[in-house]
């Protein structure tokens, strides 16, 4: 979780997290991506079906100040959707209300979400979350032995870069020797990628990035590599194997493959890391119950999450304990209340407590049992 998306930033994330209401916050996450919900009379059906799926959970907890709470929530949620959302910039929607406190707050985001309802003490931030853990904008730089294309990929959106280096088709130079003109062209060459390298360097200054991609044929990608600052060198995440001239989707589609990949092997490295600290039992934890009481302690720097897990648990009215026990407080005794996610709860605590969290899209954080956490020292 390391860059701000439009719609969403760190800092909003944080705010959500540490917010409590009574008595209850309600959350709906609602796909209205154009895409496949052509007309706004589609999501707000979907918006009803998730609003009846709702009210059936609130009625099942027997309150009936947190009935009348969820269904006032509900009338300020589909108000607000009544007002129509602009879907050329907008494919999801994250409302949260509680009505008791005359708090309601909407987030118009970029990209779609799962539709998604809850109540709760605060209100459900996974998905924002999830979206802030997507992989970060990077720099594009394509090179051969004449030309240099710069681009800036974040997300879906592609920007080509302009650059100062223009291509210009030389005539042949009688004055020079035979033989000497492969030597020319070598050195014309050399000049290039020494001149497209400052320009790279430049770029990664002039709006900085933290992620750069090469790519173009041999020699001219290692020679621009060889080139480059050291400092530029060393955010080199990936090479693209694509044509300088491709069209702009085809090296987009190439380059995010790239960034993708690198974002998973640093995932792998952060598991790695947990797994060694947990052997040595120095700063790291791994599995359900260890995390929780990791958080519960605020020991948590950065919490390992595998991509979809989600796990029962339960929660002491008495002391306040959370973990995997549906039924009785470990700590305690007492009887537990029963939670349908302990994970979206461990997302709120580390957020609250500013850790970062770290959704794995790949595989290794399994067999830990989904989730883990490296610890502050
Ligand atoms: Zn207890």
């Amino acid at each position: 979780m390391r860059t701000a998306r439009p719609g969403i930033d760190r800092t909003t994330l944080h705010s959500l997290a540490t917010r409590r209401g009574e008595p209850a916050v309600t959350s709906v996450y609602l796909d209205v991506d154009g895409a496949h919900r052509p007309v706004a009379a589609v999501y707000e059906q979907a918006f009803e079906r998730l609003a009846d799926e709702l009210r059936r959970r609130a009625r099942v907890q027997g309150r009936d100040e947190l009935v009348v709470s969820v269904e006032r929530d509900l009338d300020t949620m589909r108000a607000w959707l009544g007002g129509g959302i602009d879907r050329t910039t907008t494919r999801g929607l994250a409302m949260f209300s509680c009505g008791e406190q005359d708090w309601f707050e909407a987030r118009e985001l970029p990209v779609r979400v799962r539709d998604e309802v809850g109540f709760g003490p605060a209100p459900r931030i996974r998905q924002l979350a999830e979206l802030l853990d997507e992989p970060e904008p990077f720099v594009l730089a394509l090179v051969d032995a004449t030309h240099l294309r710069l681009f800036r990929i974040d997300g879906r959106d592609i920007e080509e870069r302009p650059t100062l280096i223009t291509h210009q088709e030389r005539s042949v130079d009688t004055s020079i020797e035979l033989g000497s003109f492969e030597h020319h062209q070598e050195e014309a060459a050399r000049i290039h990628l020494r001149r497209a390298a400052a320009e790279v360097d430049d770029e990664m200054h002039r709006r900085p990035a933290r992620q750069l991609v090469i790519g173009g044929p041999e020699p001219a990608v290692s020679a621009l590599e060889d080139d480059l600052h050291a400092t530029t060198r060393a955010l080199i995440v990936g090479r693209v194997e694509v044509r300088v001239a491709a069209p702009v989707e085809e090296i987009a589609s190439r380059a995010r493959a790239v960034a993708e990949k690198a974002e998973r092997q640093r995932e792998a490295a952060l598991v790695e890391e947990v797994r060694q600290r947990t052997a040595g039992d120095h700063g790291g934890v791994v599995g359900l119950e260890a995390t929780l009481e990791a958080l519960a302690a605020r020991r948590v720097e950065t919490l390992l999450v595998r991509d979809g897990f989600v796990a029962p648990g339960g929660s002491c009215p008495a002391c306040g304990h959370l973990g995997p026990d549906l039924r009785l407080c470990p700590v305690c005794g007492t009887r537990n209340e029963g939670i349908d996610d302990v994970i979206e709860i461990a997302i709120e605590q580390a957020v609250a407590q500013s850790a970062e969290v770290e959704f794995c899209r790949g595989t290794e954080l399994e067999r830990f049992g989904g989730i883990a956490a490296i610890e502050r020292y």
